[in-house]
């Protein structure tokens, strides 16, 4: 264990795969009982049997981070299961067509907009009404389980710090770190962290889909990574991990690159 995150309840969605199943098991690993959220049920369900396997605690519940009234259940679910909620990594996206501008549809765009964005917001909503029920506003930014404050992590991208990526999937991250600067100034003085990670290429199922229909596109972007390859699912865990722990109190309202260089060129 490398960071205590004992008695505390997090919320992982996108939990049935790739960066998301390893945050959810990395939380567990630290301590904390996790809310395994995402539209595939099987996946979700493997996530809960690999946390349980290693003496951990997790609950799945099967949820589609563009419906509103499934995002608010999601959260009474940690409220109901574990007594509160005091951790979020909002992770659930997708990467949709690379068509160019002109030639992008309207139904890839707005479903695009509508998982990756959209969905970030509803989860900070109902996030942010529970963490802050109890919020005694002293501004000591505490992620603790005493059921005060909380901490935040919005899955953001590379594309949402440069032009890597279709312009849908580009927008969509670029709002996510937008979207994060504002909740955190907003609830700062409730003692709730937002951070995002923007994480470069990294070896999920996700990027393995890309690879099958185009592997000159990845191969020139893990080029573009001055560390040379692809990072792994648990490099972007460590960092959600940390910016979910009391060791990043002082920090919020910022995006990071985990992303082999690839924004230092
Ligand atoms: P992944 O495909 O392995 O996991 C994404 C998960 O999101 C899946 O389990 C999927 O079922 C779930 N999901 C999709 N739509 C959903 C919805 N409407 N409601 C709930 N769950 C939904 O991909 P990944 O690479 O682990 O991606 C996780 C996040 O990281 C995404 O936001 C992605 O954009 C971002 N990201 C990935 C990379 C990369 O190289 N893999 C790079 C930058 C950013």
């Amino acid at each position: 264990m490398t960071y205590n995150l004992d008695g505390k309840t997090a919320i992982v969605t996108g939990g049935a795969s790739g960066i998301g199943r390893k945050t959810a098991e990395r939380f567990a690993a630290e301590g904390a009982n996790v809310v395994v959220a995402d539209v595939v049920t099987d996946g979700g369900e493997e996530t809960v049997e690999s946390i349980e396997s290693a003496g951990g605690s997790a609950t799945f519940v099967e949820t589609d981070v563009t419906d509103p009234d499934a995002v608010e259940a999601m959260v009474q679910t940690a409220v109901d299961t574990y007594g509160g909620l005091d951790i979020a990594h909002n992770n659930a996206g997708i990467e949709g067509e690379t068509d160019p501008v002109a030639e992008q549809t309207e139904a890839n765009w707005k479903q695009v907009m509508d998982i990756n964005l959209t969905g970030v917001w509803l989860c900070l909503k109902y996030e942010l009404q529970e963490m802050t029920a109890n919020g005694d506003g002293d501004g000591d930014s505490d992620s603790d389980s005493d059921g005060v404050g909380g901490a935040i992590v919005n899955t953001s991208s590379i594309a949402g710090l440069s032009a890597a990526g279709s312009s849908a999937y580009a927008a969509s991250k670029h709002g996510v770190i937008g979207l994060t600067r504002v909740a955190a100034t907003e609830y700062a003085e409730a003692d709730v962290r937002v951070n995002a990670v923007c994480p470069g290429v990294i070896e999920t199922p996700m990027v393995e889909q890309s690879a099958a229909e185009n592997p000159e596109e990845i191969e020139q972007f893990v080029g573009m990574q001055p560390l040379n390859r692809m990072g792994t699912p648990e490099e972007i865990a460590n960092a959600v991990v940390w910016l979910c722990s009391d060791e990043a109190s002082f920090v919020t309202g910022n995006a990071y690159p985990v992303d082999g260089g690839f924004t230092a060129l």
